[in-house]
């Protein structure tokens, strides 16, 4: 029995110096060390011997174990040590490889031309001021001088909500009697940016919907001239000192009297091309001095204030300064675009 335990030992030994991986080191510990291996089984058998054998196998038989226990450790350590060196070595980082480039995120064009155009008033002494984007149909239009069946309504077709009398609003004007009702009777110098919604048949020129800019100044002894120097001041501001600014007579129902302001064309300066249509003008927006109704409508005694209102389509201004040809692009979403900006 004793020179069994010595051969098993020797045996053990001898197969664990060949073992070079994980799953035969595991096979190992099985056949040599699991409960059926033949160390186990003198272990087993220990109560068959005689009384005055037992003591020297089986303390022969927990020195079998602890020595192969030990060296199946040993073995199984320097198995990780040698595949740590191998994967440090196969699978060495270079870091002098220079990295790949993030692509990194932009602002929307439509984002440029609104921070660039907020900045311009900003300078002005002009605050922004935010309004809803969902309005009723009293804000809409009606406040705003247009009372139900006016003929007026007939230039902005709305996209009407599941709520009766709420709708999409289709220009930033609705904004004028938010900003007046929360001022009054306090003078105002505002613009208020923001998402306009219409339903149109959508083209080269037209979206259904659009970022608008409605300018507001509310006070006393406000003149058409405030109006003319502004609209000229902002034309300078953002397109440089040399730009001409025109007034043509026009019709709002919430400004009296109205105007439509064109820039000289930026493209030719003024000389004619494809884009002023050869007129050397582009047209910008409307304009006008806040009619009485909306100043009363906001609650501003018109007999003591006046006011003047001129909007503006973001887009169109990027538009105009590219040279961009479809509005379309702007919400289409495609990178070739958005990524020229
Ligand atoms: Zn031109």
């Amino acid at each position: 029995m004793l020179s069994d335990l010595d051969q098993i030992r020797q045996k053990a030994l001898h197969a664990l110096e060949s073992i070079q991986d994980e799953t035969s080191l595991e096979a190992f510990r099985i056949a040599y060390l699991g409960r059926s291996s033949p160390l186990m089984q003198v272990f087993d058998q220990l109560g068959k011997l005689a009384r005055e054998e037992r003591p020297a196998i089986g303390r022969r038989a927990n020195e079998v174990k602890q020595a192969l226990e030990a060296a199946f450790s040993t073995r199984s350590d320097t198995l990780r040590q040698a595949a740590l060196l191998r994967s440090l070595q196969t699978e060495r980082l270079d870091v002098t490889l220079p990295g790949r480039v993030l692509p990194l995120g932009r602002l929307h064009p439509a984002t440029i031309s609104l921070r660039a155009i907020v900045r311009a008033f900003a300078d002005m002494g002009f605050q922004v001021y935010r309004s809803p984007e969902v309005e009723t149909d009293e804000y809409n239009f009606g406040l705003l001088n247009m009372p139900p069946d006016h003929p007026a309504r007939d230039m902005w077709d709305t996209f009407y909500t599941s709520m009766p009398e709420v709708s999409l609003r289709p220009h930033t004007s609705p904004g004028q009697i938010h900003v007046m009702r929360q001022y009054a009777p306090e003078p105002i110098r505002a613009i208020l940016p923001g998402m306009c919604y219409r339903y149109e048949q959508i083209n080269a020129r037209k979206e259904t919907q659009f970022n608008q800019l409605e300018v507001l100044a509310v006070g006393k002894n406000i003149t058409l001239g405030d109006l003319k120097g502004t609209v000229s001041d902002f034309a300078r501001r953002l397109f440089g000192q040399n730009i001409r600014t025109r007034f043509r007579a026009s019709y709002f129902p919430f400004t009296e009297p109205s105007a439509e302001y064109d820039f000289e064309c930026l493209l030719c300066n003024g000389k004619g091309c494809t884009v002023c249509a050869w007129t050397g003008w582009l047209e910008i927006g409307g304009c006008g001095m806040v009619h009485p109704i909306v100043l009363q409508n906001g609650g501003y005694d018109p007999a003591k204030f006046s006011g003047f209102a001129a909007g503006l389509g973001t887009e169109r201004i990027m538009m105009l300064k590219h040279r961009i040809e479809d509005i379309r692009y702007f919400w289409s979403n495609d990178l070739r675009f958005l990524e020229q900006f």
